[in-house]
């Protein structure tokens, strides 16, 4: 039934007295030969950020995600990128442009299929895989569920238009999740095209590109004419190189769900992508809250296969019910194993969703700090007038200490949109208003993830605020 809080502490290679805290803050009074229950039990680990599997209703074993990997077992793996940019400069245009550049794009009877992900095949033998999904929403609205599955971020900017406000904040979004980018500057093509405005305006948001003495690439295309795509996948192959992705195959599967859906005649069909081991027809899986035994692999085209190894995205059928985005998907042993695992996910859902009802608040956030457990205090700036906003980042700069400080997500002018809610919610973070205030949208969603906004007209309450809960003098305001 239970577990002492030293056998806990022993199999997740933890301090017993970091256990002890743990479970005080969480209201739990216990000492070290003292036992807890599987629930409470299950709720550190997530705590610890280790993974765990029930084996069975009373009993917790840690590590569903199986043992690490040898690095004799891993071989290179293809880059998984993610495009993002402003509206209108060329996203979809770029993704559908990359995507016939594929060796066998023009095979009679590869009909493209839109499955959320797709990779293309170059000639060498390399492969790139790229999110179908583009924009910075989907990114981090996965990466909040739990999925980082982007390698890469590809910034399109439109080199007629320059930066925009979507392109900042994409800019953002990847360095939240620290993720490189690389530039294509497209629409080279037209006739204003000014590829040396974008690089230097780019170096006012922190991206040195390499022309400017800096290591990010940029690739000058044109997606409409198709120029120098074979240069922005070299880019993205040297990238990958650098960063060393490496995955093992020869393992039990486990990824990310791409997308899901119910369709007619079919049940849920989802688009997975395979980070480590290799999926195979007949694998028993659970994904989030819901399992599956895969009775079809289809590729990007729409193909029969029989399994799908790292950085393959493939849609699957077979699942029992419908799984979310960005939920984590593993293979397990058996029916019966698939089958305990979701009906205790889905018996702790609730509790989770309560668990996590605090996160991203101001108190909650101070609360970490003061448990040393947190290191900085994400935020999110937005404001009426560029002077304000800088004033504020600068003022919230020099607050740190040596052991917490603030951590600007994103400062921009303007109302609080989803995306600077998706931004806050990926991270962990909070966003401050400063005489502006937020759509009905982002109203909304901030309420239902449980993401603190406050709303401030003098900067000296904010910075007031701020300086309160990296120093533990947070008064409640609710
Ligand atoms: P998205 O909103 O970022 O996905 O942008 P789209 O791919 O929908 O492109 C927006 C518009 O720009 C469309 O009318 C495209 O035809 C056009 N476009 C995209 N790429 C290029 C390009 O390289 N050159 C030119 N001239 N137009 C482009």
């Amino acid at each position: 039934e239970t577990i002492t809080v030293q056998e806990l502490a022993n199999r997740m290679a933890e301090r017993g007295a970091d256990v002890i805290k743990a479970l005080m803050r969480m209201g739990v009074m216990a000492t070290i030969n003292q036992t807890i229950d599987a629930d409470t039990a299950e709720l550190i680990i997530g705590e610890f950020g280790h993974s765990f599997r029930r084996v069975s209703a009373s009993d917790v074993e840690i590590g569903l995600m199986g043992e690490e990997d040898r690095d004799s077992n891993l071989v290179p793996r293809p880059p998984v990128v993610t495009i993002m940019g402003h509206v209108d400069h060329g996203k979809t245009s770029l993704l559908d442009a990359l995507r016939q550049t594929d060796v066998a794009a023009h095979e009679a009877g590869g009909i493209t299929q839109h499955i959320g992900a797709y990779q293309v095949n170059l000639e060498d033998g390399k492969k790139i895989t790229f999110i179908d999904t583009p924009g910075h929403a989907a990114f981090s609205e996965m990466r909040a569920r739990g999925a980082n599955v982007t390698d890469i971020v590809v910034l399109v900017v439109a080199a007629d238009d320059g930066i925009m406000q979507q392109t900042v904040e994409a800019i953002h979004h990847a360095k939240a999740a620290k993720v490189p980018i690389i530039i294509a500057i497209n629409k080279m093509d037209k006739p204003g095209a000014n590829p040396g405005r974008v690089r230097q305006e780019l170096l006012n948001h922190e991206i040195v590109t390499e022309e400017m003495g800096g290591e990010v690439l940029t690739v000058e295309v044109s997606a409409k004419q198709k120029l120098n795509l074979d240069k922005l996948e070299e880019a993205l192959l040297l990238q990958a190189e650098i960063l060393d992705l490496k995955a093992n195959p020869d393992r039990a599967a486990q990824g990310a769900v791409v997308e899901a859906k119910l369709e007619r005649g079919r049940g849920t069909v989802a688009t997975l992508l395979v980070q480590k081991g290799t999926l195979k027809v007949g694998d028993i899986f659970v994904a989030g809250t819901e399992w599956g035994r895969v009775r079809a692999l289809l590729d990007d085209r729409g193909r029969p296969v029989e399994s799908a190894g790292p950085a393959v995205p493939v849609e699957v059928l077979g699942l029992q019910g419908t799984p979310l985005a960005g939920d984590n998907f593993v293979v397990v042993e058996s029916e019966a194993r698939a089958r305990e695992i979701t009906e205790f996910r889905q018996h702790t859902h609730r509790q989770k969703v309560a668990a996590a009802s605090a996160r991203g608040t101001l108190e909650q956030m101070f609360s970490k700090i003061q448990a040393g457990e947190a290191k900085e205090l994400p935020v999110v700036i937005k404001g009426d007038v560029q002077g304000s906003v800088e004033a504020i980042v600068n003022s919230l700069k020099q607050l740190g200490t040596e052991e917490v400080a603030v951590r600007v997500l994103h400062a921009a002018v303007g109302g609080i949109n989803e995306s600077d809610v998706t931004l806050a919610r990926a991270s962990g973070g909070l966003i401050i208003g400063f005489n502006v205030r937020a759509n009905p949208q982002a109203r909304e969603m901030a309420k239902r993830d449980h993401i603190d906004i406050r709303y401030y007209s003098i900067i000296y309450n904010v910075v007031d605020d701020m300086k309160a809960a990296l120093s533990g003098m947070l008064a409640p305001t609710l």
